[in-house]
């Protein structure tokens, strides 16, 4: 018999994550430079990384040869959000935070809701762990408290929200986020999952770790990846009651998070002007693509996001127009969308580019 067999059903069921296509992939397959593709398709910060950052993490290159220590970043975290040091967990990218939650709350026999169309790793992390996925209906694309309250079972264990969502980009906004979190039982752990919270209006945000103290079992999860521009370096973080940072300290590997992505992660968050320039770029980034979109007649899901989603007729045959003229976005099909493509808001002049090359190829 073999070998692959004697995986638990649950792991062989799992469906593969597919990322953004890399420029180096795209360059190799078409035979175009590297310099002549534009890669809108993992929600990459366009603007790079913080210069303060990447001075850190220059610096950071002494002493490699050392084991990384926490410490610093978690309490500069705590400082920001107003926690105790013993409240945050952090994770080699939020991924890492979502699959640790995973494997501390489900196991086979238990379950897991989250909305349709929702962020891939809740289905990959939840499979992972051995439990089932309950996958809610959608409104507008968008998370339906109604319909994820219903979902809950009495072997449901997990719900995961993602605020603003990816691939669609819908917001729920907090005082309904807060109201649906004030429905689910308590014995049941939630996962705020806040990739793009950075990217909301000001009209729109809210503390939401400061929910913690009125729930028990929110944890709330963040990212570098993002507005921070350091998802090539691993780093995210999740804050919750010191009783459940600490079940989840149990199964994280100790040093999962390396010496560089500490040293950038601690001196993005107080780079101010990177991050206002990042927000400045994606706010008039998504206005020229929306008004690109409308040009060309094609409809979109409103985005709170630093990406846009849009319906076309064709997906394979535009996304394969778009390649081969070395511009990268990404598909949705595994999203249960497949007229749809997610668009990364970019450089005016790479959001130029993708605009270009999608007139020619409807
Ligand atoms: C990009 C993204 C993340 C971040 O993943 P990292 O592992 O931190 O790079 C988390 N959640 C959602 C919904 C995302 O889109």
């Amino acid at each position: 018999m073999s070998i692959v067999l004697q995986a638990p059903s649950y792991v062989r069921a799992i469906s593969p994550y597919i990322p953004g296509k890399p420029i180096t992939e795209l360059a190799r397959q078409m035979g175009l430079p590297v310099e002549k593709i534009v890669k809108l398709a993992s929600n990459e910060n366009p603007l790079g990384m913080s210069p303060l950052a990447r001075k850190a993490v220059e610096g950071a290159l002494a002493g490699v040869e050392r084991y990384p220590d926490q410490f610093d970043l978690i309490a500069a975290l705590a400082e920001r959000h107003g926690v105790a040091l013993e409240q945050v967990v952090l994770g080699n990218g939020s991924n890492d935070v979502l699959d640790l939650a995973a494997r501390v709350f489900l196991a086979p026999g238990r379950s897991a809701v989250f909305s349709k169309h929702a962020f891939a790793v809740y289905p990959l992390a939840t499979m992972s762990a051995g439990a089932e996925c309950i996958a809610a209906a959608a409104k507008n694309y968008g998370h339906d408290p109604a319909a994820m309250l219903a979902a809950i079972r009495p072997d449901t264990h997990m719900v995961w929200i993602a605020n603003p969502n990816n691939p669609t980009g819908n917001f729920l906004p907090q005082a309904e986020v807060r109201a649906f979190i004030e429905k689910i039982p308590a014995h049941i752990a939630v996962v705020l999952d806040e990739a793009y919270t950075e990217y909301l209006a000001p009209a729109d945000r809210a503390d939401t770790v400061a929910w913690i103290r009125d729930f028990p079992n929110l944890l709330v999860v963040r990212t570098f990846s993002k507005i921070y521009g350091l998802a090539g370096l691993r780093v995210g973080y999740g804050v919750g009651r010191a009783e459940v940072i600490d079940l989840l300290n149990r199964v994280r590997q100790p040093f999962n998070v390396n010496n560089l992505a500490l040293a950038g992660a601690i001196a993005a968050l107080d780079d101010h002007a990177f991050l206002a320039a990042s927000y400045e770029s994606n706010r008039r980034g998504m206005e020229q693509i929306i008004a690109g979109l409308k040009r060309l007649g094609l409809s979109h899901i409103p985005s709170h996001g630093n990406f846009v989603t849009f319906e076309v007729a064709d997906t394979a045959g535009v996304n394969g127009r778009l390649l081969k003229q070395g511009v990268i976005v990404r598909p949705i099909g595994g999203y249960g969308m497949p007229n749809h493509l997610r668009v990364t808001v970019g450089l005016e002049t790479e959001n130029a580019r993708f605009l270009e090359a999608l007139e020619t190829s409807l």
